[in-house]
């Protein structure tokens, strides 16, 4: 088996021959000869080369303009090319280089020089093609493993979500009947500890939902109405613990064109925690706006703040911060995670500023006129 297969370029035949000879017998390459670039290029765009040693002197097609076009087409551009300059030229070495050429010999050729350049140059391309194959290979192993990730996820979710509904279901049936007041306490855990698992097992098939990739189903809509229907009750838990929930629209209502309920689960998500992480008698404020084409929504609050080492695990899923006061209130660390990939499915962005002990303040923004499911 031949060591891998040249094509030589040289419009002077000799020239040619030499290299030709020199290769075959001392390196043990397969050799196709052409006389100009116009035929290098038509050569390499069908063959399987392993390397080109390109004069640079030629009538038509020279040696660097042939380079250019080699690089200039996928199907020859890793392809390396080693210039052969003659020894009466005085070898533009900064322009090889820049037009792709790997390396340069100049002629008279010494034997042993060339032969050790041709075999390096061979051996690093041959490699290359290894290490990409390997990578590919591995993209491919990882792409599976999300998928088998991920319909495991969606199996097993479902899977749960019915055990946990008739659970739920069996909880309100007894109910009906006479309990002492220890089995009412008892009945009480059960059925709110079977909707939180109800609560994160439906997130985390919305978040798997989302992250498949789908355009969201934009539809005009008004951005008051957006914002009334993302805060529905949210009024009475501010109450119940005295915050104040000032909320700030522009005066002329505008239409947004983006999904209805994703939004209102993003809007929903972080009100929620500003009251959450909020001591009782702080303020919560929810601002939502239009300029430039852009939706903006900003929500602050004079919370407990999050701790910068936090921030960068934040938008994972099932993070939590690591503070008593924050462990204290009821939480899956899913709603940031959703809020983060229902915003970046609409292409937008959404970030927080924080003080520890002085309040967060977390801010969406996206465009308005964005893919759109089909
Ligand atoms: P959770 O269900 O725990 O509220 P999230 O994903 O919504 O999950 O939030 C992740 C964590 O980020 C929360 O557990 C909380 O520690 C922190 N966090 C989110 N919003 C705020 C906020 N407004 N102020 C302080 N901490 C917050």
């Amino acid at each position: 088996m031949p060591n891998g297969t040249i094509l030589v370029v040289d419009d002077v035949e000799y020239n040619r021959r030499i290299l030709d000879g020199l290769l075959r017998q001392h390196g043990g390459y397969d050799i196709l000869q052409v006389a100009d670039g116009l035929e290098a290029l038509a050569i390499a765009r069908q063959t399987r080369l392993d390397l080109v040693l390109l004069d640079i002197n030629m009538p038509n097609l020279d040696g660097f303009e042939t380079c250019i076009q080699l690089k200039a087409d996928s199907r020859t551009r890793p392809v390396p090319v080693i210039f052969v300059s003659s020894s009466d030229e005085s070898l533009d070495k900064v322009r090889a280089f820049g037009v792709g050429g790997i390396d340069y010999v100049t002629k008279p050729l010494h034997i042993p020089e060339v032969l050790a350049r041709v075999n390096s140059h061979v051996a690093l391309y041959r490699q290359q093609r290894e290490l990409e194959v390997l990578r590919q290979e591995q993209i491919r192993y990882l792409e599976s493993i999300a998928e088998i990730k991920d319909k495991f996820m969606r199996g097993v979710s479902h899977d749960l979500k019915n055990p946990l509904g008739i659970i739920i279901g069996a909880v309100e049936t007894l109910r009906e009947s006479p309990l002492t007041e220890e089995q009412v306490q008892l009945v009480d855990i059960i059925e709110r500890k079977a909707g939180f698992m109800l609560a994160i097992i439906s997130d985390l098939l919305d978040i798997a939902r989302i992250e498949a990739g789908y355009a969201p189903n934009r539809a005009p809509i008004s951005l008051h109405l957006l914002v009334q229907e993302a805060l529905v009750g949210f009024d009475l838990l501010a109450e119940r613990k005295q915050i104040n929930l000032l909320v700030q629209l522009p005066a002329n209502d505008t239409e947004v064109n983006v999904e209805r309920h994703a939004l209102c689960r993003v809007i929903a998500n972080l009100v929620a925690n500003a009251l959450k992480y909020t001591a009782e008698g702080g303020t919560v404020a929810l601002e939502a706006s239009t300029e430039d084409d852009h939706l903006s929504i900003i929500v602050r609050d004079n919370g407990f703040g999050i701790p910068e080492e936090a921030l960068p695990h934040l938008f994972e899923k099932f993070y939590r911060v690591p503070q008593p006061n924050h462990a204290e209130e009821e939480g899956t660390g899913l709603g940031l995670a959703i809020a983060k990939a229902i915003v970046e499915q609409h292409d937008g962005t959404i970030n927080v500023e924080t003080t520890l002990g002085e309040g967060s303040t977390f801010s969406v923004r996206l465009p308005l006129h964005g893919r759109n499911a089909k």
